[in-house]
């Protein structure tokens, strides 16, 4: 269907009872009870690609951590990967960070509320951009994230949904007069009733509007995309230890996983040639720690650990940094999840 051919009676129809059905029954999440736009704004940056409930965990903490967003401006990398750990795409962190600078340095530290300069924030794209507008400034902006996609594909039948058309769509249905309401009325129903599998149709607000429930096909939508093969890569993990300390290097900027902290990979080579060519001497025999499966969205990781004792400190310039790390010690050094297991699992074998 045409977005533009939607009858009014129906536009009215839907809103209603949708935001209906949200004043009823939305869940209490922690980013709805203040429209604040920076805490609107870390709560989109959070959502994106991750649990609501991990997001619960995180999000007070870091506005305690951060409360405002000139503080978060000021702050060192380390200070906002590590306040991130654990949360997973920390491209996410880094562009947040980037974008509260651009907000301090440009806007005079208010969130923008116009759509084009909310854009133009590093991070912000065409979905976070309407949703930080239409929840935090009542700007009828369209905003469609997966959720979204698949209400509008079942709602109207549609099998596969351009982006065109899945923008034009949420602009004619957003609400003018509710308009962050309205956004997250439609993600609430893609989280909680029109599931990607096995939709409640019986307890949906707008099944007298729904053309998949009518022609037997909602299972079909949207119709999926082929899962992509997703390789798997073995990478070696050289866990360097010196008197109960272990060495960590900072990941290169721009890469996976980039400022943060890690073990050395050992690649091709032996752990006993990774101290070497750090400036290290080997000592004893390695020992292997349990590996550590990792899913990434390109690819899937198996982290092989192996512990070395070595003597001496790094005497070879590492581009991005290392350091020793005491038991108790990390302080604000950020390691990814992974990294985090190999750590715990190092430090319970020296129990
Ligand atoms: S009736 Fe079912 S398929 Fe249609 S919008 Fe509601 S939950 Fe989704």
């Amino acid at each position: 269907m045409k977005p533009d051919s939607i009858p009014p009676d129906t536009v009215a129809g839907l809103r209603r009872a949708l935001l209906d059905h949200y004043d009823r029954s939305a869940r209490d999440l922690p980013w709805r009870r203040d429209t604040d736009p920076y805490r609107v704004l870390v709560s989109e940056f959070m959502l994106q690609q991750t649990r609501v409930e991990t997001v619960i965990r995180y999000y007070e903490p870091w506005l305690e951590r951060f409360p405002t967003v000139t503080v978060l401006a000021e702050a060192e990398e380390d200070q906002v990967l590590k306040a991130w750990e654990g949360l997973g795409y920390y491209r996410r962190a880094r562009n947040l960070h980037r974008a509260a600078q651009v907000v301090a340095e440009r806007h005079g530290g208010t969130i923008p509320s116009d759509p084009d300069e909310l854009r133009s924030l590093p991070g912000v794209g065409e979905y976070t951009t309407g949703a930080v507008a239409s929840i935090a400034f009542g700007v009828p902006a369209p905003a469609v994230d997966g959720n979204v996609r698949r209400v509008f594909a079942r709602l109207f039948d549609v099998a596969t949904p351009t982006t065109v058309w899945l923008r034009e769509i949420a602009g004619r249905l957003v609400s003018s007069d509710r308009a962050g309401d309205w956004t997250q009325a439609l993600m609430e129903l893609g989280a909680t009733v029109c599931t990607p599998k096995s939709p409640t149709c019986d307890a949906c607000p707008v099944t007298a509007w729904c053309a998949s429930l009518a022609a037997g096909t909602v299972d079909e939508r949207p119709a999926r995309a082929k899962k992509r093969e997703v390789p798997t890569r073995v990478i070696p993990l050289a866990v360097l230890c010196r008197s109960g300390e272990v060495l960590l290097q900072r990941r290169s900027a721009g890469g996976l996983l980039a400022g943060l902290w890690a073990f050395p990979e050992s690649g091709d080579v032996t752990p006993a040639d990774v101290a070497t060519r750090l400036g290290l001497q080997p000592e004893g025999e390695p020992h292997s720690l349990p590996v550590v499966e990792h899913r990434f969205t390109h690819f899937h990781a198996r982290y092989v650990p192996t512990v070395l004792e070595v003597r001496g400190d790094v005497s070879v310039a590492v581009p991005e940094g290392s350091r020793w790390v005491r038991p108790g010690g990390l302080g604000d050094t950020a390691l990814p999840v992974a990294q985090r297991k190999v750590f715990d699992s190092w430090l319970n074998s020296m129990e």
